[in-house]
C-alpha cells in the first residue's frame, strides 16, 4: 500500500505576496519534496481535479458561490478584511476543494491507504453562508460530504489540529450524527469558537469535540489530549474514513498561533492518528492542508508528518529527544470536564 500525495502547481496561483496565507507556503513544502528524493519516491502523486457546483453546494448554500464568482468576475476583491479573491481564485478553490475529492478517493477506492493534499487556499473556516479567515471553499466539509454521498460512509471523524477552531466545519456539520468534528485550538484565539461546551446540536449532539487549549500547551498537552480524549472517543464513534484538518500553526514558531507544539511534537500527533486510523477504519487517513505561516516550521513538520505516515506510525511517541519538555499549563481540568459532560467520553 501507498501514500498518495496531491499537488499542483497552479495553487501557487492564488497569491497576495504581503498577505500570510500566500504562494510562498506552497513553494516551501514544494522544495522540501525536491529536496527529498527518498520521500518523493516513496509517494504516489496523484493530480488534483476541479470540485464541480454540486460537490462544493453539498456543503455551502448556491448564494456563496454565486458571491465569490461575482467577485472574481469583477478582478477580484476582498471578501472580509484578511480573505483575498483574485480574478482566478475561485477556479483555485475548485481546485483545492477537488484535490481532497482526489485524496478521499485514492484512500476509499483503495488505490492508496493514505493520502495528504497539499492545497489551498485553505478552508475550515469557511461556514455554510460565509468565507472568511483566508478560507474561500471548505474542503475538508466537502471532502467528507463526498466521501458520505460517493461511497456511502455513514460515519466520518475530521480531526482538525490547526491552532485555529475551524468554525466553518463545525458549523456545517453541528447538526450531522454522521460527522464527528474534534478540534484542538488555542484559547482564547481568534475567531473565538470552539468552547469545550460546545458539542453538536439537535441530532448532532455530542457529534462535535472541542479542546480548546490555554496559551504554550505543547507536546506533552497535546499527547494526553489526543491519549484521553480524542483516541477514546473515535473509538466510540468509529468512524469508516478520518480526515485531518492539518494546519500547522500550532507550531511554536508559528507567528499566528499560540500554542507550542515542536516537529516532533507533529511527528507524534501524525503517529497517533495513524494508529487510531488502523484500529477504527482499516488505515483509511486523509490529511488536508490547512495553516501554518513559518514556513520552516510547516515544512518540517509537513515532512515529519508524511515520514510518520509511510513508517506505519513508528515515530515512537515522546521518546525522541526532539519533543519539547518545556513547562506548560495543565490540560488536566478540560480532560476531567470533557470525561464528565461529553456523550463520547462519559460513562
Ligand atoms: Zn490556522
Amino acid at each position: 500500500m501507498s501514500l498518495a500525495l496531491i499537488s499542483d502547481d497552479r495553487y501557487l496561483e492564488h497569491d497576495e505576496a504581503s498577505h500570510p496565507e500566500n504562494a510562498a507556503r506552497l513553494r516551501a513544502l514544494h522544495a522540501m519534496l525536491q529536496d527529498d528524493a527518498a520521500l518523493l519516491s516513496r509517494l504516489t502523486q496523484l493530480p488534483p481535479r476541479q470540485a464541480d457546483d454540486a460537490e462544493i453546494c453539498a456543503a455551502h448554500d448556491r448564494q456563496l458561490l454565486d458571491q465569490l464568482n461575482a467577485i472574481a468576475d469583477s478582478g477580484g476583491g476582498w471578501v472580509d478584511q484578511e480573505t483575498y479573491i483574485l480574478r482566478q481564485s475561485v477556479e483555485i478553490a475548485r481546485l483545492a476543494a477537488g484535490g481532497a475529492l482526489v485524496a478521499v478517493d485514492a484512500v476509499l477506492s483503495g488505490k492508496a491507504e493514505q493520502s495528504f493534499a497539499l492545497i489551498r487556499p485553505p478552508g475550515h473556516h469557511a461556514t455554510p453562508s460565509t468565507s472568511m479567515g483566508f478560507c474561500l471553499f471548505n474542503n475538508a466539509a466537502i471532502a467528507a460530504e463526498f466521501a458520505r454521498s460517493a461511497y456511502g460512509l455513514e460515519r466520518v471523524a475530521i480531526i482538525d489540529w490547526d491552532v485555529h477552531h475551524g468554525n466553518g466545519t463545525q458549523d456545517i456539520f453541528a447538526a450531522n450524527p454522521h460527522v464527528l468534528y474534534v478540534s484542538t485550538h488555542g484559547w482564547p484565539l481568534w475567531p473565538g469558537s470552539g468552547h469545550w461546551r460546545e458539542m453538536g446540536e439537535r441530532h448532532g449532539a455530542g457529534a462535535t469535540l472541542n479542546l480548546p487549549l490555554r496559551a504554550l500547551t505543547g507536546d506533552m498537552g497535546f499527547h494526553r489530549i489526543f491519549s484521553e480524549t480524542i483516541v477514546p472517543a473515535l473509538q466510540r464513534f468509529k468512524p469508516e474514513l478520518v480526515i485531518i484538518s492539518a494546519g500547522y500553526d500550532a507550531h511554536l514558531q508559528d507567528p499566528l498561533g499560540n500554542l507550542a507544539l515542536s516537529t516532533a511534537g507533529y511527528a507524534n500527533l501524525a503517529a497517533i492518528v495513524y494508529n487510531l486510523a488502523g484500529e477504527c477504519c482499516d488505515g483509511r487517513l486523509v490529511g488536508l492542508l490547512e495553516g501554518g505561516y513559518n514556513l520552516d516550521a510547516l515544512a518540517n513538520s509537513v515532512s515529519a508528518t508524511l515520514h510518520t505516515w509511510l513508517d506505519a506510525g513508528r515515530q515512537p511517541p515522546l521518546l525522541s529527544h526532539d519533543i519539547s519538555h518545556m513547562p506548560e499549563p495543565d490540560a488536566t481540568w478540560l480532560i476531567n470536564a470533557l470525561k464528565h459532560d461529553h456523550p463520547l467520553l462519559r460513562g
